[in-house]
């Protein structure tokens, strides 16, 4: 332990390119470090306060879905290690959708871990360029402010592949809607015999740069819309969404730290509340559009 808090510590002092941190005007409060927590039995909450990150110990090395911010590494590396973990165990990281505040942090953790990185296809080329997808809705923010350090070898995944490690199978459900290169990951995690069906479910607000119009194209309003029922129908015990606070995960952590009972923390309509939560945000985003054209 002691071992690997020091290998972790040589590793970042050396301070590369992917440590950089970016700026924007939310980061710093969704970088705030947080203790992590178990959800269930060998999966943790390892992100930050803003910015979600989960670790799942497969038996036979660890799998990390997301890497938040640049500057979140750190924070997430040694969280691993809190845990009692070597960061050099992680074999797989992936990713929910190439932004800078999810994918950011990829390109650091995977050299200090060595582990490979996997998306959805689009989320891979993204991840490789560094950058949003041309198509992106928030690629009028321009390159500079959807930039971030680009992750070499990564993986693009089918729709529905399934990614086994050690006892553990995930699944790639591909979410295009918040960004063409979205992915939902799903998997069941079991504890003494109680099996739960976990999901780190991808962002699904309708966001965009100034001048962008989700209306102006009818199949990714279409494709949006497949994404939200999607995400509504899988088997869903808790959805841990990218960011912590819409699947409002450390309520329901503190609620069962508290003792409260079902459905304070495993709730198995959290994943189809989310969708409700991404259908709203999109339906008034169309109205907004519809009265501007007006
Ligand atoms: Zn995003």
């Amino acid at each position: 332990m002691l071992i690997t808090s020091t290998l972790l510590a040589l590793a970042l002092a050396a301070s590369p390119a992917d440590l950089m941190p970016i700026e924007c005007p939310a980061c710093a409060g969704w970088n705030l470090p947080q203790a992590p927590f178990l959800l269930h039995g060998k999966s943790w909450y390892v992100g930050t306060q803003g910015l979600s990150a989960v670790l799942i110990d497969s038996g036979d090395g660890l799998v990390l879905v997301d890497g938040a911010l640049p500057q979140s590494a750190p924070l997430i590396a040694a969280n691993i290690a809190s845990l009692g973990f070597s960061v050099t165990d992680v074999k797989w990281i992936l990713n929910s959708h190439p932004h800078y505040d999810h994918a950011g942090g990829i390109a650091a953790l995977k050299r200090l871990s060595g582990a490979r990185v996997a998306g959805t296809a689009r989320g891979a080329e993204a991840m490789r360029q560094g950058n949003a997808p041309h198509d992106d809705p928030q690629v009028g923010y321009g390159p500079q402010a959807n930039a971030f350090p680009p992750v070499d070898e990564v993986t693009g995944l089918a729709d529905g592949a399934q990614l086994t490690v050690g006892d553990l199978t995930l699944t790639l459900h591909a979410t295009p809607g918040h960004t063409p290169g979205g992915a939902t990951w799903s998997w069941r995690s079991c504890d003494q015999g109680r099996c739960r069906d976990l999901v780190y479910a991808d962002s699904v607000t309708a966001v965009s740069a100034p001048g962008f119009r989700f209306s102006d194209d009818p199949g990714r309003v279409a494709e949006f819309r497949a994404t939200l029922d999607r995400i509504a129908g899988l088997d869903c015990d808790l959805a841990v969404s990218a960011h912590p606070g819409p699947t409002k995960l450390f309520e329901r952590a503190a609620a069962r730290d508290a003792g409260e009972e079902e459905p304070a923390f495993f709730d198995d309509q959290s994943c189809r509340a989310y969708a409700a939560f991404g259908r709203d945000w999109l339906d008034k985003r169309l109205a907004e559009e519809s009265a501007k054209s007006e």
